[in-house]
């Protein structure tokens, strides 16, 4: 499933061919994704300009000059392809790089040439159908049931210690828990969660209340430098779009604890092996040494 760094490479991918944009010509090859399309979808959508291409949490969202912003989820196997007069672009094609399959082509958009020059096509796939996409009143955004409770992005200034001191203040449950809840902050997920715990030699199960308030600024620094790292690996990638099969991948030479039990804990110093631990069917990868 893509977390929020892949979704932040497919934003950036999508950016120059969208933001700014209108669409010439939209095709909706099913009624429905993971929920029905929205009525009128693809009316609401012919004609409109695309104002900016942004991103809440793992969300994208066009905003569009006629006062709706198009919400995009890509749920566990949703992609764009981009097909535009300079080649093609997969923004976010993930390590199993596949090639489409016309059948899982079900929201297709066609932007307008530009001085002469052809349009692009913005195809979006996805095999498993868990992406949905809908049309919100820009001016409702941020009361619409998805955001109205969703805590500030990672990414921004908004999440800082006090975020996190105010979030485990007298809680049982462990931090991972905490910081998997959207409330707490959007759009982490399972790996760069365990992943910035153990930055912060925090133990993803000590109770949250008894973690010291000072550790908490170093942890929501790791939060952040997870985040903004992975992103720029992404980034990064996204600039070999023109090489056919560079896969954008999910980063994971990366990784220091995720999918990594029983080799040595990177922690300078540190003997302990990552060990793994099931909870409510997601895995916890973690230094049981360094991690307190
Ligand atoms: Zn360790």
């Amino acid at each position: 499933m893509p977390e929020l760094p892949e979704v932040e490479t497919v934003r950036r991918g999508l950016e120059p061919v969208l933001a700014g944009v209108r669409l010439a010509c939209v095709r909706a090859n099913r009624p429905d994704l993971r929920f029905p399309l929205p009525d009128g979808f693809v009316q609401r959508l012919t004609g409109a300009r695309i104002l900016r291409l942004d991103r809440r949490a793992k969300y994208l969202l066009a905003p569009l000059d006629r006062g709706d912003t198009l919400v995009m989820h890509l749920g566990m196997t949703g992609r764009f392809e981009i097909a535009a007069p300079e080649g093609s672009a997969r923004p976010g094609d993930f390590a199993r790089q596949v090639t489409p399959d016309d059948k899982h082509a079900h929201v297709v958009f066609e932007t307008e040439a530009i001085n002469g020059e052809d349009g692009a096509t913005v195809t979006y796939y996805d095999p498993r159908r868990f992406g949905f996409m809908d049309l919100v009143a820009t001016d409702r955004l941020d009361r619409h049931p998805w955001f109205a409770t969703m805590g500030p992005e990672p990414l921004g200034e908004a999440f800082d210690a006090r975020t996190l001191v105010k979030a485990f203040a007298g809680r049982k449950q462990g931090p991972k828990t905490l910081l998997l809840d959207q409330k707490t902050v959007a759009g982490l997920g399972n790996i760069y969660v365990c992943e910035a715990l153990h930055r912060a030699h925090i133990s993803p199960f000590k109770p949250a209340g008894l973690i010291a308030g000072k550790r908490l600024g170093p942890l929501a620094a790791a939060i952040k430098a997870v985040l903004a790292e992975a992103v720029e690996v992404g980034g990064s990638s996204l600039k070999d779009f023109a090489a056919a099969d560079g896969a954008l991948g999910y980063f994971q030479h990366r990784f220091r604890v995720y999918d990594r039990e029983g080799q040595p804990c990177p922690t300078p110093g540190c003997k302990g092996a990552i060990a793994r631990e099931v909870q409510a069917g997601r895995s916890t990868f973690f230094c049981p040494v360094c991690q307190l």
